[in-house]
């Protein structure tokens, strides 16, 4: 690791903490046990949960890192992206004070240096969590360097040999950088080098209308910039529930991002005008030039330096390392977690898979009592203004597997608490398998719905049926409440014709 890489830029105060608690530059990597437990490559969630569980539970183990511990959702993904949405989110709230009787401009000053400079004080004030020093505290030796397989097995880090017993591959993946000409030459940002501006560019294009793209798209535009938007397929977040993404797209046309969609991108030419981005879409070809360009088209595992073929480990280089459900792969001594091998990329699906590493990899007896990824319960939420939160199948997802769903559909402004607080765009659908209460799946889409999705995951991780949820008391006025409204929407469907002409006759026979 060349010094100037850990010389994040700007090189103000935040980023010195940072680095002095995520790769202190007077690190020296220990003396290494004659043979650990387990040793993790890659030090980002996966990788830390993996070291850190194994470790309390008396593992010894080997944390090798060749960058920043934290990893990108430290470094350079949800923290920094969350703490900068949460400015950009400010500015969505001013352009409506008016409606709530308060007058301020409609369009206040932004200081996008402080912006950034407030991102960067957050994500290194939180970092002591990932430290190398508190690593070592719990017992786990750190290793600073590039990590790569040397046998079946051992591990060579900075000029040293870690035996293993068991190792875990937790390496991560960075932006997928498209083949469009003149892109290299012109110059791109990814999420690695976007967090590093101090300056708003006044023009800039966002390449990907998936989560990454459109979470920043949006960000910026509310920050000052003017934002133009690529997207490959006729709908942003094409993967999310049509109606719910449906949304969030006609808010960001509302808010005036330029979106082009069944964008087929051209070339990208440096002129005078700046970054020129030749494309064509719907049978037009048009160009626009801007002064930056975010690259958010995907993610790639970093498999490539890490002598997988030496040790029999299977992988693909656009999915990864292969793995089966226990999170084992082709070589029975080594397991991978985290976004190297899983479709899943998120923070909370890498932890959850870390802890199943650490069980099937450490004790399991004779293969006995091994947990699998298939039964974890994921949900995931993309921070849009609205957000999109989802759980369990989509409806396309359960017809294919010939399950039936009965749909119960709440939106947003039927609830008090979303109307007082002027926040009534959206829905709460929850959906069931057809005549019971199984749920099956959910989407929320609500300014809030990453919060309130963990309602109904709570109650698929644990069996409980929607018509249960009804009878659960939610505080009046919540937004949650929305959720309550379709259970009770639910149980209303058991009052069926017969039912009711019973409960007719009781009343009236009681009445004598
Ligand atoms: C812009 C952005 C926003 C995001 N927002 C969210 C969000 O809001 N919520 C959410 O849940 N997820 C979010 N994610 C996804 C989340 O960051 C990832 O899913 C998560 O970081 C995956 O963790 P990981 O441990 O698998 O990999 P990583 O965090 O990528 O860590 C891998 C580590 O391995 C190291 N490494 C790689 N190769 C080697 C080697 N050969 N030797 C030594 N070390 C090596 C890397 O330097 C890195 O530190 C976001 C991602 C991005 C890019």
């Amino acid at each position: 690791m060349s010094d100037d890489r850990l010389q994040l830029i700007p090189w103000d105060t935040h980023n010195q903490n940072l680095v002095a608690h995520v790769h202190p530059s007077d690190w020296v990597n220990p003396e290494p046990e004659p043979i650990y437990n387990l040793v993790v490559i890659g030090a980002g969630t996966a990788g830390l949960v993996t070291a850190a569980g194994a470790a309390g539970l008396g593992a010894k183990v080997a944390l090798i890192e060749k960058h920043l511990m934290g990893g990108d959702c430290l470094n350079v993904g949800c923290v920094p992206s969350k703490a900068t949405i949460a400015s950009s989110r400010l500015v969505g709230d001013f352009r409506h004070a008016s409606d709530f009787g308060i007058g301020v401009p409609r369009d206040p000053e932004i200081d996008f240096a402080a912006v950034m400079g407030r991102m960067r004080e957050i994500r290194a004030g939180i970092s002591h969590h990932d430290s190398a020093r508190r690593f070592q505290n719990l017992g786990v030796d750190v290793f600073f360097g590039d990590g790569f397989f040397v046998g079946g097995n051992a591990i060579a880090v900075a000029g040293k040999q870690l035996r293993f017993k068991k190792a875990v591959i937790a390496t991560g993946a960075r932006a997928a950088i498209p083949e469009i000409p003149g892109l290299v030459e012109a110059g791109y940002l990814t999420n690695e080098t976007v967090f590093s501006l101090t300056e708003r560019p006044r023009r800039f294009a966002v390449i990907g209308g998936g989560p990454i793209g459109c979470e920043l798209a949006q960000a910026f535009d509310r920050l000052g910039s003017e934002v133009i938007l690529f997207h490959k397929n006729a709908h942003l977040l094409d993967r999310e529930d049509a109606d719910a993404a449906a949304i969030v797209q006609q808010q960001f046309m509302d808010e005036g991002i330029q979106l082009v969609l069944n964008a087929k991108l051209q070339r990208v030419e440096t002129t005078e005008a700046g970054k020129t981005l030749s494309y064509e879409s719907n049978g037009q070809t048009q160009a626009i030039a801007v002064d930056e360009i975010l690259v958010a088209t995907g993610r790639q595992p970093n498999v490539e330096s890490l002598n997988l073929e030496a040790v029999g480990v299977n992988y693909d280089r656009r999915q990864g390392v292969e793995v089966n459900d226990y999170l084992e792969t082709s070589n029975p001594k080594i397991y991978a977690a985290g976004d190297v091998c899983m479709k899943w990329k998120f923070t909370h699906a890498a932890d959850a898979a870390a802890r199943i590493v650490i069980k099937n990899s450490l004790f399991s007896v004779f293969g006995l009592g091994k947990s699998r990824l298939s039964d974890l319960t994921m949900p995931w939420s993309t921070y849009t203004d609205p957000e999109i939160a989802h759980v369990g199948l989509y409806e396309q997802e359960a017809r294919a597997k010939g399950i039936d769903l009965d749909t119960f559909m709440v939106p947003m402004s039927s609830v008090d608490r979303a109307i007082a607080d002027g926040e009534t765009q959206g829905f709460v659908k929850i959906q069931v398998k057809k005549g019971t209460d199984r749920i099956v799946g959910a989407t929320v889409v609500a300014r809030h719905g990453g919060d309130l999705i963990s309602e109904i995951t709570l109650a698929m991780a644990n069996g409980i049926g929607l018509g249960a949820i009804a009878n659960v008391i939610h505080p009046y006025p919540t937004q949650a409440e929305a959720i309550k409204k379709a259970a009770d929407a639910y149980n209303r469907t058991r009052l069926t014709p017969f039912v009711k002409t019973l409960f007719e006759r009781w009343l009236a026979w009681q009445r004598g």
